[in-house]
């Protein structure tokens, strides 16, 4: 029998179940990914931007967290956290939902730090595209370190960690606890019971079976490509965010020392509700992965010429799973629920690396029966 079952081994499956053993002694925690590495879903790839609030001037509460949660990530993560390049964010004059003074009082409202960029980084931009650009303060993070302290942790802390292994479904076991069906590599079936289990799934939340019948919450699964891009030298140290609509990133991407370019009409191939049964990482893997780079390209260079120069290196594709309540304001707050139906079973979606906190807090006002039997 076990404390917890944690389901899911990217970052926050990783982080809560070293939470649970740390912070709440429970001493015999289970960690179950599907995948043959941790951290090698989403939590790698991704824009690795530490978000500090900029990102979200339709969602007020969304930048505010990131405001409260970045100087914690840093805090916390320092290793794994980039800083020494500059990070630009530009409006662009026609059809951005926010214009410069608008992003700028935005900026100040938040707290956040915000400065007109200098002529020399003006230069970069085409003007006649863009209205004003701004120097701010963002980092990137390199998510194989993230992935080096997951294991370290894990392992002193004494947490069984099963890769390859997926499982299959949480039900109310006869008894009292929970039981968790496993589908091991090599295709044998085990049922592990547990006291509590934590679904961080993240794509895969709602396709367990058994007693679970899914979130509460909408969630909505896109394919999503970032092009790997060698970027010439004068973007070397840079990266570059173009408000607020159908434009684009580049940003550095320290796990591979390259940049990431991902632009909002060409990143997303495709998306579609999340249905029990339709499993988003099959979905996934029977896409033919074909990449729009040169369709990014063409457009982004119109407003930063010098990515014409950048040499293309290779397409990361992975499912992103966003709440459909947030579609229209961009915002990404955290999917935190306790199935009533299925007692001690949790499901969470963070939305952002650095919503991991607000999870945190979400789990410290929670009485957990420990491995010693108290509360
Ligand atoms: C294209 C893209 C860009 C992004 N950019 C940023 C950004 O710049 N900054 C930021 O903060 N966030 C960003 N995000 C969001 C961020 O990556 C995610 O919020 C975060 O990685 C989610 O972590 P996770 O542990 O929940 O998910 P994951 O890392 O995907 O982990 C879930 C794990 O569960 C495993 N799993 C699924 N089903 C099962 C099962 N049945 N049994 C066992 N294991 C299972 C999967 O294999 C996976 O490893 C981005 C996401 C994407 C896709």
């Amino acid at each position: 029998m076990f404390d917890a079952v944690v389901i899911g081994g990217g970052f926050y499956g990783a982080a809560i179940a070293i939470y649970l053993s740390q912070q709440r002694e429970m001493k015999r925690v289970l960690l179950v990914e599907r995948d043959r590495h941790l951290l090698s879903r989403a939590s790698y790839t991704n824009q690795a931007r530490v978000h500090n609030g900029y990102h979200y001037p339709r969602s007020f509460t969304t930048a505010y967290r990131s405001r409260i949660n970045l100087p914690k990530f840093v805090q916390q993560w320092s290793y794994a956290v980039s800083k020494d390049f500059e990070k630009l964010y530009a409006i662009a004059r026609r059809n951005s939902k926010v214009t410069a003074r608008q992003f700028e009082r935005f900026c100040r409202e938040i707290g956040a730090r915000i400065e007109v960029a200098p002529k020399s980084l003006h230069e970069l931009f085409d003007n006649k595209l863009i209205e004003e650009v701004f120097l701010v303060e963002e980092y990137a993070f390199d998510t194989t370190r993230l992935a080096g302290w997951a294991e370290r942790e894990l392992d002193s802390s004494g947490v069984r960690t099963i890769l390859g292994t997926k499982a299959l479904g949480v039900s109310r076991d006869v008894g009292c606890g929970l039981a968790v069906e496993l589908e091991h590599g090599n295709g044998l079936r085990e049922v592990v019971r547990s006291r509590y289990v934590f679904n961080c799934a993240y794509a895969g939340l709602n396709q367990l079976a058994g007693d679970f019948h899914g979130t509460q919450m909408g969630l909505k699964h896109e394919i999503t490509e970032m092009a790997l891009m060698q970027v010439p030298s004068s973007l070397k140290n840079i990266g570059v965010t173009v408000m607020d609509g159908p434009f684009f990133s580049i940003m550095p991407f320290p796990a591979r020392d390259l940049h990431t370019l991902s632009h909002v009409r060409y990143t997303p191939h495709f998306s579609w509700p999340d249905e029990p049964g339709v499993d988003p990482y099959d979905r996934l893997r029977d896409y033919l992965q074909e990449t729009r780079v040169d369709r990014m390209v063409r457009d982004v260079q119109r407003y930063l010429p010098a990515v014409a120069q950048a040499q293309y290196v290779e397409s990361l594709f992975e499912v992103k799973t966003v709440l459909v309540k947030n579609e229209g304001d961009d915002g990404r707050p955290i999917l935190f629920e306790k199935h009533a139906d299925i007692p001690g079973c949790f499901s969470i979606l963070g939305g952002k690396i650095d919503n991991i906190f607000d999870v945190l807090e979400k789990l410290e006002i929670e009485e957990f029966a420990s491995a010693r039997g108290n509360s």
